[in-house]
C-alpha cells in the first residue's frame, strides 16, 4: 500500500512513513502533477481536498480525511485503509524523505553519533538521500507510543 499525501499533509506523511509506509509529499506540488504520479504509481492520494476529485482524481483511488491533527488522522487512514502497521517496519523509512534506511555499522559514523547514543544502542540506520542517521531511541519511543499498543503484535 503505497500513499501520495497532499500538500498539507506532512505530518502525516511522517506518521505514515515511520510506520514503514511508502508515502509521498512535497510542500509545493500542482494538483494535477500529484494525481498524475499518484496513478502512475498506484499510489492511494490522502487529502482534505474534496475538489481534487473534480479535477481528475478518480473516486476510488483518494482518500478523503478530516481535521487537523496527525495523530487523528493517523489513525484515521489506518482504520479506513484497514492497515496493520507491522513492528517489524516500523522505521524502515526515512521520515524526511521516503527512502528505505541501511543498516549501518556505527564504528564508520562514530563521529556524528552522540556518545551517550554511541554507547547504549547497538543499531544503526542511515538514509542513502539525506544521510541522516536512526536509531531506536527517543524517536523509536515515541512512535510506538504514537500507534498504540494495539496495533503492536
Ligand atoms: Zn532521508
Amino acid at each position: 500500500m503505497k500513499f501520495f499525501c497532499d500538500d498539507n499533509l506532512g505530518k502525516l506523511a511522517k506518521l505514515l512513513r515511520a510506520a514503514g509506509y511508502d508515502t509521498l509529499f512535497y510542500r509545493t506540488i500542482r494538483d494535477g502533477e500529484l494525481i498524475s504520479r499518484a496513478l502512475k504509481d498506484k499510489r492511494f492520494i490522502i487529502t482534505r481536498d474534496r475538489g481534487l476529485i473534480g479535477r481528475g482524481a478518480p473516486e476510488d483511488a483518494v482518500l478523503l480525511i478530516e481535521g487537523d491533527n496527525p495523530d487523528e488522522q493517523f489513525e484515521y487512514v489506518i482504520l479506513q485503509m484497514n492497515l496493520h502497521p507491522e513492528y517489524e517496519r516500523w522505521l524502515t523509512r526515512c521520515i524526511e524523505c521516503n527512502n528505505v534506511l541501511c543498516v549501518v555499522n556505527r564504528k564508520d559514523y562514530v563521529e556524528q553519533i552522540p556518545p551517550y547514543v554511541y554507547k547504549t544502542h547497538d543499531e544503526f540506520y542511515r538514509c542513502p538521500g539525506c544521510e541522516r542517521l536512526y536509531w531506536k531511541g527517543t524517536h523509536h519511543k515515541r512512535l510506538t507510543e504514537r500507534l498504540g499498543e494495539r496495533f503492536r503484535k
